[in-house]
């Protein structure tokens, strides 16, 4: 679409397409209010596709005594999960507990029963070790005592951007990709007047006219508002995951440990098929308009994690699918560690620009409301907000019958595509109603969303709309053929866009999606750990003379 057919007047306008702004756009449009979305790049394209995909309380705030931050995560977890079926799903998280291991048992304890008290429901139990194995077979066994499993749940992130999105623009709002705000005018009495957006890619540009913009661009909220605190600013942290196929690393519930490393959290988790590792917490120096990757170091790092925990699997980099890294929006007085930096958000007002940054993807809707509760002396007099509201409306989940289609596979369709879903199905073709292998999509996704969501490229298409760049071996390489059959009528591209869109998206692939090493160029060490049996061995005496000598931190 031509911004010149854009209106010019808007009630409120949002810039940044991740969570945050997805939140405040959904919310803005129930309330009534002409809103536009501005995102730079594609919709979820920063940290809000490169997520832990986790919507929990975070057991380790506990320990930080974030008890009122843990709340409300947990608060809005049990809320998503009843309004999001399909979108947001429970799931089971095992934690093991090791001889000399710090946090014990008791502390776990704690923590789980404050964890359970604040969703108003017993969600955890205590297993001895040999029930505990049972649950996790190729657990190492060395010095384990048993182990916790409770309830948390899951989200595919950059779906749970893209139906709030999707769901704003049926309320009414607009919502443009690939269009930057280049700066934000104000008028004599230094009132926010409006924005200056461009195409990115066509450098058309246009002035837009508001009282209201909110700036909720994450790690770039200083580009386009200083901190007001001199001695408080954004420190972009990078956090990465590794992925694997199932069949590596064969885990049905989600699995925490202390890193034998530097004692942090870090988790094991199931996910749309594959399984992911991670995270990371490091300073993130790289400029942010470029695409974050994964370091060796980091690689390394998981890997050691990994086979410390579960050696008999013998899992190398070769195993690996692929990796991704994102920058976590961090407000710092830069005095203390990464992973002890505070995951609270703050809101700051200045005449009509209110910037929201920091934050979880799981209170995305308490930073809405904060957000928008900030700006209200520049929103219409009308316009209320409503705290108790559903963020989703309900769709009923009645699939039409002859599809063939199992009830799961039809709940995470309308988890993802609300009514639509039934549409997306009844014009598929049979043949692609099928799972595509290694994954939980269908094939019948990606022409509903090449046609109906404001696709531009293949990297859109693959890495955000539906995520088989990051699920299926080398980025899906051996589907791109089937793909474009079977987006060609969706997406405008001839012959030689379609070549082009390919090589593009297989070079950003190996910039931000391959390991950096593969084995050939793994140093000495790192090549030792990948070496199955060695892997084993070796992981097997670092587990029995370190992890459980080790002093780790609570969750
Ligand atoms: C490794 C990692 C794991 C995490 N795991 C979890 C988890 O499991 N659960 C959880 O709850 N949270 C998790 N988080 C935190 C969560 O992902 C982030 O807090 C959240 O995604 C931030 O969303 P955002 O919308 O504020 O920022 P982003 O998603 O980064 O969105 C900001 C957007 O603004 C756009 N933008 C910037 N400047 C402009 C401009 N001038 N004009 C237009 N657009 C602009 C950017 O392109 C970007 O898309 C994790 C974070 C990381 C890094």
């Amino acid at each position: 679409m031509d911004l010149k057919d854009l209106p010019d007047q808007w009630d409120l306008i949002v810039i940044g397409g991740g969570i945050t702004g997805a939140g405040i756009f959904r919310e803005a449009t129930r309330m009534g209010m002409r809103t536009i979305l501005i995102e730079q790049r594609d919709f979820a394209w920063g940290t809000s596709s490169r997520s832990s995909k986790l919507v929990h309380g975070g057991l380790r705030y506990l320990k930080e005594g974030h008890f009122k931050m843990t709340k409300i995560a947990v608060e809005e977890r049990e809320r998503l999960l009843k309004e999001a079926p399909g979108l947001v799903e429970s799931l089971k998280f095992l934690l093991p507990i090791y001889e000399d291991q710090k946090p014990g048992k008791r502390t776990m304890q704690v923590g789980l029963s404050l964890y359970d008290l604040m969703a108003r429901e017993r969600q955890h139990q205590y297993y001895d070790r040999e029930k505990f194995r049972k649950l996790v077979p190729p657990i190492n066994s060395s010095g384990l005592e048993g182990g916790f499993e409770f309830l948390d749940a899951q989200v595919d992130d950059s779906r749970l951007v893209l139906r709030l999105i999707w769901d704003a623009v049926a309320a009414g709002g607009r919502a443009l990709n690939y269009t930057a705000v280049r700066h934000i005018h104000r008028n004599e009495d230094r009132l926010v007047a409006g924005v200056e957006v461009e195409d990115v890619e066509t450098r058309e540009t246009k002035r837009l006219y508001s009282p209201a913009v909110i700036n909720a661009t994450g790690s770039w909220a200083e580009h386009l508002h200083p901190s007001p605190d001199p001695h408080r600013h954004l420190r972009p942290l990078r956090g990465s995951h590794l992925v694997f196929p199932a069949s590596a690393l064969p885990l049905t519930k989600g699995f925490s440990f202390i890193h034998p490393a530097d004692h942090r959290a870090v988790f094991v988790v199931p996910w749309e098929g594959a399984v992911l590792v991670g995270t990371t917490d490091l300073d993130h120096a790289q400029n942010l308009s470029v695409e974050p990757q994964i370091t060796e170091a980091e690689v390394s790092y998981l890997m050691q994690g990994v086979q410390s925990m579960f050696p008999s699997l013998n899992l190398s980099l070769q195993d690996c699918l692929c990796a991704f890294a994102g920058i976590r929006p961090v407000l710092s007085e830069g005095k203390l560690k990464p992973s002890e930096e505070s995951r609270e958000h703050v809101v700051w007002t200045d005449r009509g620009l209110i910037t929201v940054t920091g934050g979880k993807l799981t209170t995305f809707r308490r930073l809405a409301l904060d957000a928008l509760k900030a700006a209200r002396s520049f929103l219409p007099p009308d316009v209320k907000l409503d705290r108790k509201a559903p963020v989703f409306d309900e769709v009923p989940q009645t699939p039409p019958l002859g599809y063939g289609l199992t009830p799961q596979i039809w709940r995470r369709l309308y988890g993802r595509y609300g009514a639509a879903a039934e549409n997306l199905v009844r014009q598929a073709k049979p043949r692609d109603l099928t799972v595509i292998p290694g994954t939980h999509t269908i094939w019948a996704e990606l022409p509903y969303v090449a046609q109906n969501e404001q696709v531009r490229h293949l990297t859109d298409l693959l890495l955000r709309r539906v995520r088989i760049g990051l699920l299926t071996p080398e980025g899906g390489k051996a589907y791109l053929k089937r793909i474009r059959k079977l987006c060609q009528n969706a997406l405008p591209w001839d012959r030689r866009r379609w070549k082009a869109e390919t090589r593009a998206y297989r070079q950003h692939w190996t910039h931000a999606h391959a390991l950096p090493v593969r084995l050939a160029g793994v140093p000495a060490k790192q090549r030792i750990f990948a070496l199955p049996f060695l892997g084993k061995i070796l992981s097997a005496i670092y587990h029995k003379f370190f992890t459980h000598k080790q002093r780790g931190r609570i969750l």
